[in-house]
């Protein structure tokens, strides 16, 4: 398996934009006949609210502040969840760091 090159800073998809999911912390309930959308957990993600550079940082950079702001975090478990899901391979993600869900997936199997 070819390991993708490192990519600096935060990715443009990070995040959908919030605005189309609501104030932070406050749900929107999917209308009628619609299906939560997968990233409606994103709304009460901590991390929209700080600074995204934290959890993507630079190449041996420290991830510690942004560990630290997953353990509030109410999300925590469905971003870790979508993380997985989605091979996300880049940042940190419910608390953990790429190696870190690496291990875990590993483990898994
Ligand atoms: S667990 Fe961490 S990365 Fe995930 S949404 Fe919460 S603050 Fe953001």
């Amino acid at each position: 398996m070819a390991i993708p090159e490192y990519r600096a800073g935060v990715p443009d998809d990070w995040f959908v934009d919030p605005v189309n999911l609501g104030v932070p912390g406050v749900r929107q309930p999917a209308a009628e006949g619609e299906d939560d959308t997968q990233l409606s957990w994103q709304t009460d993600a901590l991390c929209a609210q700080t600074d995204p550079e934290a959890f993507f940082p630079e190449k041996g950079g420290s991830t510690r502040d942004a560990k630290r702001i997953c353990t509030s975090c109410d999300v925590k478990s469905q971003c870790l969840e979508y993380a997985l899901a989605n091979d996300e391979r880049f940042g940190i993600w419910g608390g953990l760091s790429e190696r870190e869900r690496r291990k875990l997936r590993k483990r898994a199997v």
